[in-house]
């Protein structure tokens, strides 16, 4: 069950995003966006004979990591596209951090989801003066549908990973692990369109090209898994997942992320939908929250044995949001309790 942290392949070229950048967004942002605390999980830690460590992205005043990303790209923006305002495509929690985002600047924001989208996402977007638009059958319909907005109404779009200031943002992340545990030797995260696993990782192998950075998806519509494997950008079949935050494309014409989780990503994983329910009972149970599947895929990941962790190794699991509708929630942890 022990195998060593994957052998890292570190290349820090090829990418126009530097830790510079990512230090530039923590300044930005640092007025409106609250450091987040890494918390000693005594019970995981006492299992596997290591240190593990969870990182509470679900503490933001939006409920998720995304709030980074977001508020860097919209404080970057011209005070001309500022006053005409902002518009994006969302799994829910990008388009809830863009609206809350939005409303700390004062600025008009036009959400577009698709139908798939639950509730509780819905909801919490709608209680933002943002303007909602459900539209279509997946990501890529919402998408569309931003840029047309952008041509019609000059509206700016904010994509929910795959542009330099979101995934800056999101690497904040790290610069704040690194500050409290600075000497980490692994950090696991969600990964779906790689906003996130960019950022992170990016300064992570610039600081120390042997802390491993591990990617965790659900087994089915995980397109950056898949996009891995083929070597490319590749769509995949979505399909309903208690990690629903992990659905969605990567986009055809990736420009970032996919280079880069390539470059700073050891390993991409597949976890089942039970063992995601299993993470969810148990940081309720054992750490008292309540979060998304994307959020506890990590950790249920490594109770399940799914991911080797190495003895008295120092690791840190990102849980990355909170908005799950309640009944969902307790029906999907209920037999785990
Ligand atoms: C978006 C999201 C992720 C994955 O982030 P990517 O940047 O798309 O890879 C993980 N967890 C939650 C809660 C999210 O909202």
């Amino acid at each position: 069950m022990t195998i060593s942290i994957p052998t890292s392949k570190i290349k820090t070229t090829n990418s126009n995003i530097t830790v510079q950048n990512v230090w530039e967004a923590k300044r930005l942002i640092s007025s409106v966006v609250k450091k987040t605390p890494l918390i000693y999980s005594k019970a995981i830690s006492k299992q596997f004979g290591a240190e593990i460590y969870l990182k509470y992205e679900h503490l933001h005043e939006s409920g998720a990591f995304k709030f980074r990303g977001a508020v860097n790209a919209i404080y970057q923006l011209t005070d001309e596209e500022k006053s005409i305002g902002v518009t994006t495509f969302s799994t829910g929690n990008h388009g809830f951090a863009v609206a809350l985002a939005a409303k700390k600047l004062g600025i008009r924001s036009r959400i577009c989801v698709s139908e798939h989208v639950p509730k509780a996402k819905i909801d919490a977007i709608k209680s933002l003066d943002a303007e909602l638009e459900i539209f279509g059958n997946g990501q890529d319909d919402a998408e569309q549908r931003c840029y047309q907005l952008e041509k019609e109404q000059g509206l700016t779009v904010i994509p929910p990973f795959d542009h330099p200031h979101v995934i800056a943002g999101q690497g904040t992340i790290a610069l704040e692990i690194l500050e409290d545990l600075p000497s980490i030797n692994c950090v696991i995260g969600g990964l779906s369109g790689g906003g996130l696993l960019s950022g992170i990782g990016l300064v992570m192998k610039n600081t120390n090209p042997d802390i491993g950075v591990i990617g965790v998806s659900m087994e089915k519509g995980a397109a950056m898994n898949a996009s891995l494997k083929a070597g490319r950008p590749v769509s995949v079949v979505e399909e309903p997942s208690i990690a629903d935050s992990l659905l969605g494309g990567i986009g055809e014409n990736n420009q970032y992320t996919f280079n880069m989780v390539k470059q700073f990503v050891d390993q991409s994983y597949l976890i089942p939908e039970e063992t995601i329910k299993k993470g969810m009972a148990y940081l309720y149970k054992e750490h008292r929250i309540v979060v998304e599947g994307a959020a506890a895929i990590g950790v249920g990941a490594i109770l399940d044995n799914l991911i080797p962790v190495k003895k008295d190794s120092k690791v840190v699991i990102i849980v990355s949001g909170n908005n799950v509708d309640t009944p969902v929630h307790a029906n999907s942890i209920k037999q785990y309790l």
